[in-house]
């Protein structure tokens, strides 16, 4: 298999990303740090607690360094090349700021919400982006999930029938392999039959040849079982992404994208812009617009929320409802909220007062 080698191919110090393109004064500069760093790592572990966080290892796919440009404002390299400033963290930030742990209910389900959970199957990805909100899960070494978790998972399940979603993320799900993958999608739903499974990958803009015809086809015969995939700028929807993205609609995998906001990659309107339209003329459902987390050594591509909001209402004139995401906030240990501007600007004893896209008010009773 292809993507087999590519992945095992992948791009893991600057020796080998320098093959692509000479690096810039703060990428060499996070590598010098961080080199130096490593081979004490097990003796100064204790001591460079406070020192937090420890560096989030890079790796990135031959496939998508190749696509990245030479620019240092290049919105692909940005996403997967580390700068020096990552290694500085804010005070604002967590170690986990979605707070998952507390939600373990058993080994890798996270059990957040009623109906819905997430099981981390393994912590592998094919290139480590470097907002990455899961950075201290994500390539931590745990691995694809163990038979025993996966049991532990199912009757998990099982005893909770108010749960009527799964999510599979990890890691990226789709580093298993198809035969590993619809294994354990096929023992989950022998626990739960008609459970709705959706799953997270950012494989169709990373490593494109993994979405073989093989695994359209058996994700479409494991239904119902929706695709989210994880694109940040219209670059990345290349020849080859749409074909992997072709391959899954035109197996019957029905398609939503997630995007994360960030500086200088796509905090713009006519980016985002270009990036729904393009989702949507792949069959692909802008789902969700979110909010950066408050990972350690992320605050260099946070997007203040204001300007989020502006954003949003901006696009909500340029786009389609069906091209549109929502605008969300993973809020620190308390679950999303959405994001996207209001349009009510308040109301009288008897109405509410609402501005349209012009700008104009009108009202329309309570009652
Ligand atoms: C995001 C998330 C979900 C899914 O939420 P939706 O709003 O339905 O997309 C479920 N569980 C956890 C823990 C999540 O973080």
């Amino acid at each position: 298999m292809l993507w087999k080698l590519e992945l095992r191919k992948k791009i893991k110090n600057r020796a080998g990303l320098e093959k692509f393109f000479p690096l810039h004064e703060e990428e060499k500069r996070w590598f010098g740090k961080t080199e130096a760093a490593v081979p004490d790592a097990g003796a100064s572990k204790k001591t460079s607690a406070e020192k937090y966080p420890p560096p989030f290892p890079f790796q990135a796919t031959p496939y998508f360094l190749s696509r990245a440009g030479q620019a240092m404002d290049d919105p692909l390299r940005r996403q997967c090349v580390p700068l020096e400033a990552e290694l500085k963290c804010r005070p604002e930030e967590l170690p986990d700021p979605l707070g998952e742990l507390a939600c373990m209910k058993v080994p890798r389900l996270v059990h957040r919400y009623r109906d819905r959970v997430l099981l981390l199957v393994t912590d592998e990805c094919a290139v480590s982006c470097r907002y990455c909100f899961r950075r201290h899960y994500a390539g931590g070494g745990s691995g694809p999930i163990r038979g025993s978790e996966l049991r532990g998972a199912a009757s998990y399940l099982k005893a909770h029938p108010e749960v009527h979603e799964l999510i599979l993320s990890g890691g990226d799900p789709l580093t298993l392999d198809d035969c590993r993958l619809f294994a354990l999608i096929d023992i989950l739903r022998e626990a739960r039959p008609g459970l709705i499974l959706r799953l997270s990958t950012r494989m169709p803009a990373v490593l494109p040849s993994r979405v073989t015809r093989h695994l359209a086809r058996g994700l479409a015969l494991r239904q119902p079982l929706w695709g989210v995939i994880h694109v940040n700028h219209p670059r990345e929807l290349t020849e080859e992404c749409g074909e992997a993205l072709r391959r899954l609609a035109s197996a019957g995998v029905p398609l939503v994208s997630q995007t994360v906001l960030l500086r200088g990659i796509n905090d713009s309107e006519a980016v985002l812009e270009e990036l729904f339209r393009g989702l949507l003329a792949r069959r692909v459902k802008p789902y969700y617009l979110f909010q950066a987390d408050l990972a350690g050594g992320t605050g260099h591509f946070r997007v203040p929320l204001r300007r989020g909001q502006h954003i949003m209402k901006a696009l909500r004139s340029r786009l389609s409802a069906l091209a549109l995401p929502e605008y969300a906030l993973d809020l620190p240990g308390g679950g999303k909220v959405p994001l996207t501007p209001s349009y009510e600007t308040g109301g009288d004893t008897d109405s509410f007062f609402f501005e349209n896209i012009e700008g104009k008010t009108y009202s329309y009773p309570k009652e």
